[in-house]
């Protein structure tokens, strides 16, 4: 399995990476398959591809695997800034962690109950449908502005099963719920408090109709039922599980499963593919030769590599121009005297103001000492144009205006921004109008020896079992070829 690369450093690395393709250093010996990104995507389709007696070579651009499953070892407390939750339907997920010995405990960061602060007021759940700041209408007003855009979602979809995204009766819904929503007689006001917190651009510049099939498989995952006033608390709280240690202890038990076929930073920089080989070019000026790649490398990141004979049409499209969602966070450490005691509300907060969400994050044993500050869409964009130290000081400061039990009673541990985040640029991908019918099934179609996986092409599942599921189906891809 090992390859016997040359790696070269210093001058000579930096020489070579000006003059990438004539001058790179190649790997001895050539692999079967090389996966590009060693996310859960990679990871899993090098396992399965080792599995079934191919060579495979993993080449990750980070010091770390994982991507966007990420403990904050380097944090107090080892916040996860990615991936948490297990859902008890996460076959793949549950299957890779028993196998590999990781230990899995009952319940994953899950989020206190939410107090609400609307028009600079704050209201307790059990207050919102008669709060004087509830401009909703009719049905709209006993659903709490957190879940109104789940609400709606679950109404008007008419899935029947997980693969309906994909038929062409389902691009009724490829539009943006902005207008959707309003031409179903939605207030202005429910809309507006729906775009304060999507994990989206806006609700002006996304497809519903991912964003439908992803609600409706998550609630058949966590066995969430009827949403209405329900908090992520009260609704993932006894179904998920979480990775003792924290969830970075998963990809890194699948890289020592793989051995030395995993090499860290190892940035792709080019991919040529030639009638019978492909060729992945590293930064570093290492270059890697096999018979098939795998990307599992996100979009944003893959319109720096350069692809030769290059994508075309509506893949070269997809990958152009695919939208990510952000998601940029603050942790913060409660000191002191417990602050929801003082004011009597729930420990979490939603906000209409400049940050999206405080979630008191509860542990598995019990203790609730972080919050987790969350800016999206648009708020997202503007908080990241501050400096770390400004924007966990605004994150600080904004928590005691709003909520003047906090002050002095929480301290800045971390702050991460996926959107700055060169390796993935987003917290996820995000089609646009239209572009799941346009998209969707064209720009997973393998390019020449080149075959691709990622959340961003996922089918059916959703988060990290969605990862692994286009890992897989990559897998099976090349491996169908391989015997051919
Ligand atoms: C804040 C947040 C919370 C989440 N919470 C949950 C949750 O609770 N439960 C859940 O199931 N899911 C959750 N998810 C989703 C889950 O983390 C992702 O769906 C999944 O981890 C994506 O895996 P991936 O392999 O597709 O991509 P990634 O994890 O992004 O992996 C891509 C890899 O490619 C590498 N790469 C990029 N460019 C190059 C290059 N040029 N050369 C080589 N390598 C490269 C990257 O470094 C990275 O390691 C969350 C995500 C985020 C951001």
């Amino acid at each position: 399995m090992a390859t016997r690369r040359t790696v070269m450093t210093g001058g000579a690395a930096l020489a070579a990476a000006a003059s990438m393709a004539p001058r790179m250093t190649r790997a001895a010996e050539k692999s079967d398959v090389i996966v590009i990104g060693a996310g859960l995507a990679g990871l899993k389709a090098a396992i399965l591809l080792a599995d079934q007696g191919a060579k495979v070579t993993v080449l990750e651009a980070n010091g770390r695997v994982g991507g966007r499953a990420y403990t904050a070892d380097h944090v107090e407390g080892h916040p996860e800034f990615g991936a948490s939750q297990i859902g008890p339907d996460y076959a793949r997920v549950l299957d890779m962690c028993q196998r590999l010995d990781v230990k899995l405990g009952p319940g994953a960061n899950i989020f206190a109950p939410f107090a609400f602060s609307v028009g600079g007021e704050l209201i307790r759940k059990e207050d919102w449908p008669k709060s004087k700041m509830n401009k909703t209408v009719g049905e709209e007003r006993p659903v709490v502005p957190a879940a109104l855009f789940s609400y709606f979602l679950k109404k008007f979809m008419t899935f029947k099963s997980p693969e309906d995204w994909l038929e062409a009766e389902a691009a009724q819904f490829d539009v943006p719920p902005g207008p959707f929503f309003k031409s179903k007689g939605v207030s202005d006001e429910a809309l507006r408090l729906m775009n304060e917190g999507l994990i989206a651009p806006d609700l002006y510049n996304v497809s519903m109709l991912t964003l439908m099939q992803e609600e409706w498989r998550s609630a058949m995952i966590f066995g969430v039922g009827e949403s209405t006033g329900k908090d992520r608390f009260a609704q993932f709280g006894e179904t998920s599980q979480h990775v003792v240690g924290g969830t970075s202890r998963l990809p890194e038990a699948m890289m020592r499963h793989l051995g030395d076929a995993v090499h860290l930073n190892k940035i792709a920089a080019r991919i040529d593919m030639t009638e019978k080989n492909v060729t992945v070019g590293c930064l570093d000026g290492t270059a890697y030769t096999a018979e098939f790649a795998i990307s599992a490398v996100p979009f944003r990141p893959l319109r720096r590599v350069s692809i030769n004979p290059p994508l075309a049409g509506v893949q070269a499209e997809a990958v152009r121009e695919m939208p990510y969602a952000n998601n940029t966070q603050v942790m913060l450490r409660i000191k002191g005297a417990p602050y929801w005691e003082e004011d009597g509300l729930d420990a979490s907060l939603w906000t209409d103001g400049p940050i999206n969400a405080y979630r008191q994050k509860i542990a598995s044993d019990g203790s609730r000492d972080v919050i987790q500050v969350l800016c999206v869409g648009k708020k997202g964009e503007r908080f990241d144009q501050l400096s770390e130290k400004d924007r966990g000081e605004l994150a600080v400061r904004e928590f005691a205006r709003l909520r003047p039990s906090t002050k002095g009673k929480v301290e800045v541990i971390g702050v991460h921004s996926w959107p700055n985040y060169m390796f993935v640029e987003g917290c996820r991908h995000s089609y646009g109008p239209g572009q799941c019918a346009k998209f969707a099934i064209e720009m997973i179609k393998p390019h020449g020896r080149l075959h691709f996986a990622g959340e961003h092409t996922r089918r059916l599942d959703v988060g990290m079992e969605s990862a692994m599921e286009s890992g897989e189906r990559a897998a099976i891809e090349v491996l169908t070829r391989m015997e051919g």
